[in-house]
């Protein structure tokens, strides 16, 4: 070893973490060009996008033809309405120049950091990253699947309603639950998340309603997704054996305090519990979320969690795939007054 890499080796050992990440960033773009992955990245987006042809993002006609370059980037023109557009329009890509942030960034969700020390590495603004961040969530929200397959397990867990970042608001404070049922301490101040998983992990992951569970937001939750095949795994919570009757469906439902947790050895909800424990655990390093981005990180969590965390160069590539064929038109503005409704 040199004594000029031992030396920078010393000086990399003293930096703060942040700053160490940023260095990681930058080797690792040294080591694989940058203009290579995120052309690709881009190109590869095109494509995904345009799979069936090109189409107007604002008219959806077909009739597009080439119309030069814009920040080197191919421009299309609509024979329709005569608009222009860019692959990446109405997209989490839309300004940016190349892909290689994009990746840092995305990097930077797969290890659950804050936007602040995000903002730091990526090397842009904390209200881009903002910005970012919910485009990028938004997208990922709208992924969705048709119908469960088989064994449904299904229970809810509560975080307390949060109005986090507006201005004048204190939060309240969390109240102790009691009892031996979880449905007993629930106020309407709690927020009821309510998570359904089969056993190939098509997963639901959604925030309910205010206050406890009932029947009919069971309902808009899963209802279209379920078939007379399914069977329903829950606590013994009555709205969900109600509406397991309703629906004419199989039921077994697992009562805690008799200690026993598995049903003919197959039928519980081990699965979504622990879900429920990983998807607190991760939430908890946020510090109180706002209530009205509670979906965003629970469609965020879900997607690092079935991915094992792994910010790899596939996950990566897949998370950024995924939400690139959803059209987004969200502005700053627009998501930092939009309200929490349910
Ligand atoms: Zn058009």
């Amino acid at each position: 070893m040199s004594k000029a890499f031992s030396n920078l080796l010393k000086h990399i050992d003293k930096l703060p973490h942040t700053e160490k990440e940023r260095v990681y960033q930058w080797v690792r773009r040294y080591v694989e060009p940058s203009s290579s992955v995120g052309g690709r990245l881009i190109k590869e987006m095109r494509e995904t996008r345009f799979k069936e042809g090109f189409e107007c993002p604002h008219c959806e006609s077909k009739h597009v033809v080439r119309f030069g370059n814009y920040n080197g980037r191919q421009r299309y023109r609509c024979k329709c309405c005569s608009k222009t557009f860019t692959d990446t329009t109405n997209t989490v890509l839309y300004r940016t120049r190349k892909g290689d942030e994009w990746i840092t960034f995305v990097d930077c969700l797969f290890k659950g950091y804050s936007l602040r020390k995000s903002a730091e590495i990526v090397g842009v603004t904390w209200v881009t990253l903002f910005n970012w961040r919910h485009k990028l969530l938004n997208a990922l929200k709208q992924m969705d699947f048709e119908q469960f397959e088989g064994i449904v397990e299904v229970d809810e867990t509560y975080f307390l309603y949060s109005q986090k970042g507006t201005r004048g608001i204190t939060e309240r404070k969390a109240r102790k639950r009691g009892g031996k049922s979880k449905h007993r301490g629930v106020s309407h101040e709690q927020v009821c998340v309510l998570v359904a998983r089969d056993r190939t992990k098509a997963t639901v992951s959604k925030v309910a309603c205010m206050g406890r569970v009932v029947k009919n937001k069971v309902d808009n939750m899963i209802g279209s997704k379920l078939t007379p095949d399914n069977v329903l795994v829950t606590d013994a919570w009555r709205a969900y054996k109600t509406y397991a009757k309703e629906k004419g469906l199989e039921h077994y439902s697992i009562k805690s305090n008799d200690g026993k947790h598995v049903i003919k050895g197959l039928y519980h909800i081990q699965n979504v519990n622990g879900l429920h424990s990983r998807m607190k655990q991760w939430i908890n390093r946020f510090k109180g979320v706002a209530t009205k981005y509670l979906d965003n990180y629970l469609a965020w969590f879900l997607f690092v969690d079935s991915r094992s965390n792994e910010s790899t160069k596939h996950n990566i590539k897949e998370l950024l795939l995924s939400s690139f064929v959803f059209e987004m038109t969200d502005t700053y503005d627009s998501l930092r007054l939009s309200k929490f409704l349910v």
